[in-house]
């Protein structure tokens, strides 16, 4: 497997990649959008490590499943400390990193699994499911809960998240997984989806921020291909 994570300074992580554990409605707006209703506790799921790509590298629409690839941009948090039955106040000093990541998603496949009562990760954890950018250091972040990300396609803003703006706070959503999956040094977390999800195109050209308002973290720019 080729993915390795890393620092946006170009560090490499300690650890390989493990786990990728992600949490499907965790902004108002986008539950909406799907005509999902807003859960009262986080709904988990997990892609596994060989779903992950660089995000910088182009996308294929193609992923082979003869259907349209949704995509959802999301906040990434990558895992720095081993992580079972904490408090948020723990959960919160185990972060290394954050970045950001793409959940692509065979939207079709999903709803007919959904409908049937059938588990959906065929439809979230195929090769390529999950490109991530390079994590920034936490200590680079000195006001995290300000962050925000953006999605423009060909220029035009298309997602926009705010942390402060999740049903789940970071801490509570990673002391929560933490009851059910240990989080490893390795493991990435996916935060949810802000509203404006749609099909990847071919030919466009996606362009990622990570910033606090006052400072920007992060910028990738990828293209879409056939
Ligand atoms: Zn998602």
């Amino acid at each position: 497997m080729s993915f390795k994570l890393q620092f946006a300074d170009g560090q490499a992580f300690t650890q390989p990649l493990g786990k990728i554990v992600c949490v499907g409605r965790n902004y108002a707006e986008h539950a909406k959008e799907l005509n999902n209703p807003v859960p009262s506790a986080p709904l988990l799921f997990i892609k596994p490590a060989t779903s992950a790509v660089e995000l910088g590298k182009p996308l294929r629409v193609n992923s082979g499943h003869g259907e349209p690839v949704h995509f959802e941009t999301e906040l990434a948090l990558l895992i720095g400390e081993p992580l079972s039955h904490v408090s948020p106040e723990q959960a919160e000093r185990a972060v290394a990193g954050i970045g950001l990541g793409l959940d692509l998603t065979l939207r079709e496949l999903q709803s007919q699994l959904k409908e049937k009562g059938h588990p959906w990760e065929v439809a979230k954890g195929f090769d390529g499911a999950c490109p991530l950018s390079p994590f920034v250091a936490l200590e680079a972040i000195p006001d995290w809960p300000a962050l925000s990300f953006t999605l423009s396609i060909n220029g035009t803003l298309r997602q926009h998240g705010v942390v402060s703006e999740m049903l789940f706070p970071i801490p509570q959503l990673l002391a929560e997984m933490s009851r059910h999956f240990t989080l490893l040094p390795g493991d990435v977390v996916l935060t949810g989806t802000p509203a404006g999800v749609g099909v990847l195109e071919p030919d466009s050209e996606l362009a990622f921020t990570l910033g606090d308002g006052q400072t920007s973290h992060l910028k990738v720019t990828t293209r879409v291909t056939e």
